[in-house]
């Protein structure tokens, strides 16, 4: 069949729930992905700031290859060893407590809120149930998390939604103090804005956040499914803040390819939930595990997060360039590898001339070019990038 054929078929089996990109990809190799044709592209979209040690990893395939010879799935009925060994990494590397793996982040996220809840019940029952949630947000598309998302045009056909949920101005501690109630159990954010338009926080509205809750009793979920694991140059962008948040909300890059996601919690809210509480059938099972411990170990040996520092400011100044000399930029904003350029004129035309010269970016918000490449890209392919964009705008 050829790519063509391969499209339709899609179209009339699949549900058209996407409008994708027409490209069929077949494999991929470090920073480039190749599609049933053969041709070429230089991935800065990595399945969505997923593929951060880019594609086939030797070591990482390796790694899930041996996992597969011994066993990929055993449910959280028993303990099995890779699980182990991925929650003490990923709990040393949050700073927390406890986590609990699922398969996606939009299950971590609740989790995450199932946690709040649980910890405001054991407080004083049923009467706290509130959440301040922020606008431009992005959580996911489940039903709990499609609440927590604030974004009307994703929420109005599937009403009415959750109810307590209230939305905040991001970056305006006021207006997260203004929604602040009796009521109020857990403010969640995500440290930079990823869906919405790749928004970094502030310092002060971060700070501000943990302060109230810490004088309110109140739960901080940070939401790092994209902009964690190494993405902003440290292992998790709160991090950068000097806060630690009570419960974090991990998935994307976590696996770096296997579906996985984790919600992380602190001493505040480690022992909320209890048996019967929660639970998953494949969440945490021995191959997602080992890929998650592969992960870790690679981001240590490669120094991945040193290297992101170091590309990450490169790609910066590269991208401030393009925003002052284009006159179709307005804006350059982000962290490290996760960046996004205001477009005055469409991005999906930017996009598409940019996929025929052989690069894949995709898009955040209305009218914002997004960049999260792999973690492992190289100055080289950062200058390759910004020739195609500059070619492209
Ligand atoms: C992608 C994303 C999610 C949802 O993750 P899924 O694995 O698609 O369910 C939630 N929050 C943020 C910030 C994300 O970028």
């Amino acid at each position: 069949m050829n790519e063509k054929e391969y499209m339709d078929m899609a179209e009339k089996y699949m549900i058209h729930a996407y409008n994708r990109f027409p490209v069929v990809i077949e494999r991929g190799e470090g920073v480039h992905v190749y599609d049933t044709q053969g041709k070429q592209y230089l991935d800065f979209a990595a399945g969505i700031a997923v593929c951060s040690l880019g594609h086939h990893h030797k070591e990482y395939t390796e790694a899930l290859k041996e996992q597969m010879d011994l066993i990929m799935h055993t449910s959280n009925l028993y303990y099995n060893v890779p699980a182990v060994e991925a929650a003490k990494k990923l709990v040393q590397a949050t700073g927390l407590e406890k986590c609990f793996f699922t398969n996606s982040g939009a299950e971590a996220i609740e989790g995450a809120f199932k946690t709040a809840k649980r910890y405001a019940y054991d407080k004083n029952g049923a009467g706290e149930y509130e959440v301040i949630a922020m606008k431009q947000s992005f959580h996911g598309r489940t039903m709990g998390a499609l609440a927590l998302t604030g974004n009307p045009h994703y929420q109005e056909p599937f009403g009415p939604m959750l109810a307590g949920i209230r939305y905040a101005e991001f970056n305006n501690l006021e207006s997260v103090k203004a929604l602040v109630n009796d009521k109020t159990c857990a403010v969640i954010l995500e440290v930079v804005q990823g869906e919405g338009g790749i928004y970094p926080a502030t310092e002060e509205f971060v700070r501000g956040i943990r302060a109230l809750c810490d004088e309110r009793d109140i739960l901080m979920i940070c939401d790092e499914i994209q902009c964690g694991m190494g993405r902003t140059g440290t292992m998790f962008a709160y991090q950068q803040y000097g806060v630690l948040p009570d419960i974090v909300a991990c998935a994307k890059a976590l696996g770096c390819g296997i579906p996985v996601g984790a919600f992380v919690t602190g001493k505040k809210c480690c022992g909320s939930l209890v048996p019967g509480d929660h639970g998953t059938t494949y969440g945490g099972n021995p191959l997602a595990a080992a890929a998650v411990n592969k992960v870790f170990e690679i981001y240590e040996k490669e120094h991945l997060l040193e290297h992101v520092c170091q590309t990450g400011a490169y790609f910066e100044q590269e991208l401030d360039k393009i925003a002052a000399e284009s006159d179709h930029v307005t804006a350059r904003r982000g962290k490290g590898l996760m960046q996004g350029l205001v477009l005055n004129v469409p991005v999906r035309d930017v996009i598409d001339r940019a996929r025929e010269r052989g690069l894949l970016v995709i898009s955040a918000g209305e009218n914002v070019l997004r960049m999260v490449p792999p973690l492992i890209v190289t100055k080289k392919d950062i200058d390759e990038m910004i020739d195609i964009l500059r070619k492209s705008l």
